[in-house]
C-alpha cells in the first residue's frame, strides 16, 4: 500500500508547518496577545528548518545536515513546549536558564552519539525518546497547571498520545538499527510523518485556543471585577444580584441588601495617604468576603462604599451577619497593627415578598438606613423598616 511516497509526505509536512507559521504570524499581528507567542513561532520555524535540512540531505553535507538539523529541531520543539507550559506568564529568568541548560545537554549528547558512529536506528531511538519526554513535559505542564481548564486537560491528553507514538517510533528505530533510513517506505515511517503533521496542526490550533481562552478570561475579569479590590464591580454585582433576586421572589424566599460605607475615610486618606487608603479598601474586601462566604455576593458600589446581596437572609439574619462583620473587624485590629484601624456603618433592607420586590427600591431603602446609621454616630447597623 503506497498512496504517496515518503518524500512527498515529508514535503507536505513541511508545507503544513509553513502554513501554520503564517497563521500564527497573522494572529500575532492582529491581536494584542503578548505572552510567549514569539517563542512559539520561532520554535515552529526552527522545526521547519531542521526538517527541511533532512529533505535536502545529500544536497547539503550529511554531517552538517544531521547534527545541525537535529539540534535545530531539539531547540525548536523545546521552544514550543516552553511556550505551551508557560503560556499565560513569562517565566523567571532562572527557569528559562534551566530550559536552555537541558536543551544544550541534549544537543551535546546527540552530537557525541553521532560522532561516535552510533547507527541511524539507534539515533532515531534517542531522538524519538527525547521528543517523547518533551511531549510529556508539555502534558504535565498543561495538566498540573494551577488553573488547568478543560481545554488544557484535553490538550494534555493529546500530548500523552504523541509521547506514546514517539516511544513506538523509538522502539522501531532500536529494533531496525543499522538498516534504518529516513525515507524507508515503511508503513510506520509514513504514519510517523503524518503524525508529525497532525502534531503541528493540533499543537498550533491548541496554542491559539489557549491564548484565546486566556484573553477571554482576562477580558471577563476586567469587565466584572473591581481592579483595586478584586471583588465584583457595581455593574456585574447588580447583574448577578438581579438574577438571583428574581429567582428568590419566585421561590418566595427572603433576601437582604447591605450598604456599607467607611467611617471618616477622608481622615484615613489624609493621615496615611491614598496608597494606604487603597490598602484599607482591599483589606476590608478580603476580610468581608471571608466572613460572608461564597453564597453572599460582595461588590464595590462606589469609592469606599460596598454592597452585599445575601440570599435566603431574613431581617434577623441580616442583623446577625452585619454584627459579625463589625465584630470580626474590631477583633482583627486588636491583633493586627499593620493596617490603620477603621470602622464601617451599615444599612440593611430585607425583601418582603408581598410588599417589597423591587431590587432598586431595596437598595434605596438600605441606603436610607445607612444614612441613618451615619446620623446616629457611625460604626453601627441600621435596618430599614417597612
Ligand atoms: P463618612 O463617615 O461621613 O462617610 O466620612 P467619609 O470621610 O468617609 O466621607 P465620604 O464617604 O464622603 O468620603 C469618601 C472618601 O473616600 C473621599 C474619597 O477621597 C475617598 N475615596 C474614594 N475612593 C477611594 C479609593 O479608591 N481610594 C482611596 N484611597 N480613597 C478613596
Ligand atoms: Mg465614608
Ligand atoms: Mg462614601
Amino acid at each position: 500500500m503506497s498512496l504517496l511516497d515518503t518524500y512527498t509526505v515529508y514535503f507536505l509536512t513541511l508545507l503544513g508547518n509553513l502554513v501554520m507559521l503564517l497563521m500564527l504570524v497573522i494572529f500575532v499581528k492582529t491581536t494584542s496577545f503578548e505572552g510567549l507567542m514569539q517563542h512559539y513561532i520561532y520554535g515552529k520555524l526552527l522545526q521547519t528548518i531542521g526538517a527541511a535540512l533532512g529533505l535536502f540531505r545529500g544536497a547539503v553535507p550529511i554531517d552538517f545536515s544531521i547534527i545541525i538539523g537535529n539540534s535545530v529541531i531539539f531547540i525548536g520543539v523545546a521552544l514550543e513546549v516552553y511556550s505551551i507550559v508557560h503560556v499565560d506568564r513569562v517565566p523567571l529568568k532562572s527557569v528559562t536558564r534551566r530550559w536552555t541548560q537541558v536543551v544544550s545537554v541534549i544537543i551535546l549528547v546527540f552530537t557525541f552519539i553521532y560522532l561516535a558512529g552510533v547507527n541511524m536506528g539507534h539515533r532515531v531511538f534517542f531522538c524519538a525518546m527525547i521528543l517523547a519526554l518533551y511531549s510529556l513535559t508539555a502534558a504535565a505542564g498543561l495538566f498540573f497547571h494551577s488553573a488547568a481548564t478543560k481545554l488544557r486537560k484535553t490538550l494534555a491528553l493529546f500530548f500523552v498520545f504523541l509521547a506514546a507514538h514517539q516511544v513506538i517510533r523509538a522502539l522501531d528505530g532500536l529494533l531496525i538499527g543499522e538498516s534504518y533510513t529516513l525515507f524507508t517506505a515503511s508503513l510506520l515511517q509514513m504514519i510517523s510523518f503524518i503524525s508529525i503533521y497532525i502534531h503541528t496542526l493540533v499543537s498550533t490550533m491548541a496554542y491559539l485556543l489557549m491564548t484565546r481562552e486566556i484573553i477571554d478570561i482576562k477580558l471577563k475579569e476586567t469587565a466584572t471585577k473591581d481592579y483595586l479590590t478584586g471583588i465584583y464591580n457595581r455593574m456585574y454585582f447588580l447583574q448577578l444580584s438581579e438574577k438571583r433576586f428574581s429567582l428568590l421572589i419566585r421561590q418566595q424566599k427572603p433576601a437582604s441588601i447591605f450598604m456599607i460605607d467607611f467611617d471618616y475615610f477622608k481622615v484615613i486618606n489624609d493621615t496615611y495617604g491614598h496608597i494606604v487608603g487603597d490598602k484599607v479598601l482591599a483589606h476590608f474586601s478580603r476580610e468581608t468576603q471571608g466572613i460572608i462566604g461564597a453564597d453572599n455576593l460582595l461588590g464595590r458600589y462606589g469609592g469606599e462604599e460596598f454592597i452585599i446581596f445575601a440570599p435566603n437572609t431574613t431581617a434577623k439574619d441580616a442583623l446577625i451577619l452585619g454584627q459579625k462583620i463589625q465584630a470580626k473587624l474590631a477583633l482583627l485590629f486588636a491583633n493586627d497593627v499593620s493596617i490603620p484601624k477603621y470602622t464601617v456603618s451599615i444599612g440593611t433592607a430585607t425583601m418582603v415578598p408581598a410588599i417589597l420586590t423591587d431590587m432598586d427600591n431595596l437598595i434605596k431603602q438600605a441606603d436610607k438606613a445607612l444614612l441613618q446609621a451615619k446620623k446616629n454616630g457611625r460604626n453601627q447597623i441600621v435596618q430599614a423598616i417597612f
